[in-house]
């Protein structure tokens, strides 16, 4: 191996701490003392372009956030059960950020505490047990949100109360049908299922950025029969936006909004507090109202004052820099770029995503799209070694998973798209 020996010494210290569990990214592992924007930077001073980690969504070490968390760690930090004024101002303001008949706030911890809370208050609410969620999905990693997580490996069971359907893929539409109409079937058949086993449905459940089926974004519009079905059968809709929210997807601060609908529950995590940890669950009023006078609900972390105040900070980013702005033009020159270098490739069968989520399919074959996981490793690979972060995603790993800090800016596009078209003239 051609890795520095500092590295080499870590990497086979690390394997003797953690487990077999923890597995690195990349052939060639990499290391970083610090960042800025969408910049990272190694021991050696090389500059990496992230085009891969979405939590520190505001940029890398953002200096508004590291100094309200500074402050407010040499000032105090208190739980919910004291008043706190700042909580409820971000409990406002972000609840500001959501159609009105979303209007309760829980805070946690993870998207992990924060999707098992979602369905707890759903079963409850609902009397209901059956969860149906994509095939590919991935929702945490608590024991109740790894039962319906299939992406968590063979080793993890999953539920007898758990029905899957397809992601939103438009190529798996029959002729003659629409998308739609596919899902709500999907959607209608899994009910079924799930009442001749003698469940009730409690939830759907989905990732609004479809992340690890593949990240199906477009088009839009057939949500709103999918809850439609969901709602018949006395079940609720909670819209996992871990990965899609926090404007991830350009077009508004939530992808759900981009569908036309109004979810029971929704849930947040990962940007939120850009790296503090710090998730959400905002609900429908007459969803959780029973579930809070039977059920005490008090997180330790959750809520208090340290990560509140990372909460508040990314919100003041991302008013102040226009984000969403950035995101869009940063997103649509990303992916016309992308389209332009790969159109001839008998090999990417396609370019798609939202915003700074954006996902490359790469096939053995354009007609029979036989995935090609060996040559997605090595175009993400080729990246690496010119400096440059992606991974993979979908249930072959197959498709390139490009979601970038969102202050990822146009010379960032220009640097990932000269470098993506020197890896593609080798590769695709
Ligand atoms: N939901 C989705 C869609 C996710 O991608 C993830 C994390 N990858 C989670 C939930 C779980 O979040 P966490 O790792 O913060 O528990």
């Amino acid at each position: 191996s051609e890795l520095p020996e500092h590295l080499q010494e870590t990497i086979q210290r690390r394997d003797k701490v953690l487990g077999p569990g923890y597995t690195l990214i990349y052939k060639e592992p990499v290391e970083f003392v610090s960042g800025h924007g969408a910049h990272l930077i190694d021991r050696d001073g090389n500059d990496y372009l992230d085009a891969y980690n979405n939590v520190p969504c505001v940029g890398h070490a953002h200096p508004h956030v590291a100094e309200a968390v500074a402050r407010q760690m040499t000032a105090v930090n208190t739980n919910t059960r004291y008043a706190q004024e700042a909580l409820v101002d971000y409990a406002e303001r972000l609840l500001a950020t959501f159609p009105e008949e979303l209007s309760k706030l829980s805070i946690a911890c993870s998207g992990s505490e924060a999707n098992d809370l979602a369905v707890r208050v759903a079963r409850f609410h609902t009397g209901g047990e059956g969860i149906i969620v994509t095939r590919w999905a991935y929702h945490g990693l608590t024991r109740e949100v790894a039962s319906f997580s299939p992406t968590l490996g063979a080793g993890s069971p999953l539920g007898p109360n758990v029905r899957f359907i397809d992601a939103p893929d438009p190529r798996l539409v029959a002729p003659g049908s629409t998308l739609a109409e596919h899902m709500r079937q999907q959607v209608r058949g899994a009910i079924d299922d799930l009442e001749r086993h003698g469940y009730r449905l409690a939830a759907l459940i989905t990732d609004c950025a479809y992340s690890s089926d593949g990240i199906f974004t477009d088009p839009v519009g057939y949500m709103q029969a999918v809850v439609a079905e969901v709602h018949t059968a006395g079940g609720v809709y909670i819209a996992d936006e871990v990965q899609s929210g926090f404007a991830r997807l350009g077009e508004s601060m939530w992808g759900f909004t981009r569908h036309g609908v109004v979810p029971d529950i929704v849930t947040m995590g990962k940007p939120m507090g850009n790296g503090i940890p710090i998730s959400g669950v905002v609900f429908r009023p007459e969803v959780s109202e029973e579930f809070g006078r039977n059920v005490r609900y008090f997180n330790t972390f959750g809520g208090s004052s340290i990560p509140v105040a990372a909460g508040a900070a990314v919100l003041d980013v991302l008013e102040k820099e226009n984000v969403q702005q950035r995101v869009l033009t940063s997103g649509d020159a990303l992916r016309a770029g992308l389209r332009e270098i790969t159109k001839d490739s008998p090999y990417v069968a396609e370019v798609r995503g939202a915003g700074l989520f954006v996902g490359v399919e790469i096939v053995k074959d354009r007609g029979t799209l036989e995935p090609d996981r060996a040559l997605t490793d090595d175009v993400i690979n080729d990246m690496r070694d010119r400096r440059i972060l992606i991974s993979g995603t979908g249930p072959s790993a197959n498709t390139l998973k490009i979601r970038p800090p969102l202050a990822f800016d146009s010379a960032d596009v220009t640097r990932f798209l000269e470098t993506f078209a020197e890896v593609a003239k080798n590769r695709l």
